[in-house]
């Protein structure tokens, strides 16, 4: 996924940041958009190395930050896994397979409009995500067939 609107879109969002578009960034960057998987920093680092041998694992870390920093990828944490990112910057929540261990997305619904919650006194929300949790559709199944 090496084309020239990827190219530019990345190269505005690093500028902002004061970052520059290097091999790399655009390296991993594109192993974000090419599986939406939600992969770990390491898993990053495997596929990358696939097409980018000299690619360190600090080298991808960094990366990572920067993309993080300049909105263009975002962190997903889920109980004590690692660390996983996500490249699709839509509002959307996560459902994560207690069997494979998979995150998926799950879109929001813009008439749904936030969920019926009120917030304590005080706090002031920046962003809420809903956890979803339970078997994707491959766990699923395969439970049926036992
Ligand atoms: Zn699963
Ligand atoms: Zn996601």
């Amino acid at each position: 996924m090496h084309n020239e609107f990827v190219d530019e879109q990345l190269n505005e969002r690093l500028a902002r940041t004061g970052s520059r578009l290097t091999a790399q960034r655009r390296e991993v960057y594109s192993v974000l958009l090419q599986k939406r998987d939600h992969p770990s920093a390491e898993e990053v680092f495997i596929r990358a190395k696939g097409r980018m041998p000299d690619i360190s694992m600090a080298t991808v870390y960094n990366c990572l930050d920067t993309l993080v920093k300049c909105g263009l990828v975002k962190q997903v944490h889920h109980d004590r896994g690692a660390t996983r990112y996500c490249s699709n910057m839509n509002e959307h929540h996560h459902f994560y397979c207690d069997e494979c261990g998979g995150t998926y997305d799950i879109d929001t619904d813009p008439e749904a409009g936030h969920p019926a919650m009120t917030l304590p006194n005080g706090f002031r929300m920046r962003s809420f995500e809903i956890a979803f949790s339970g078997l994707c559709p491959q766990c699923a199944a395969k439970k049926r067939h036992k």
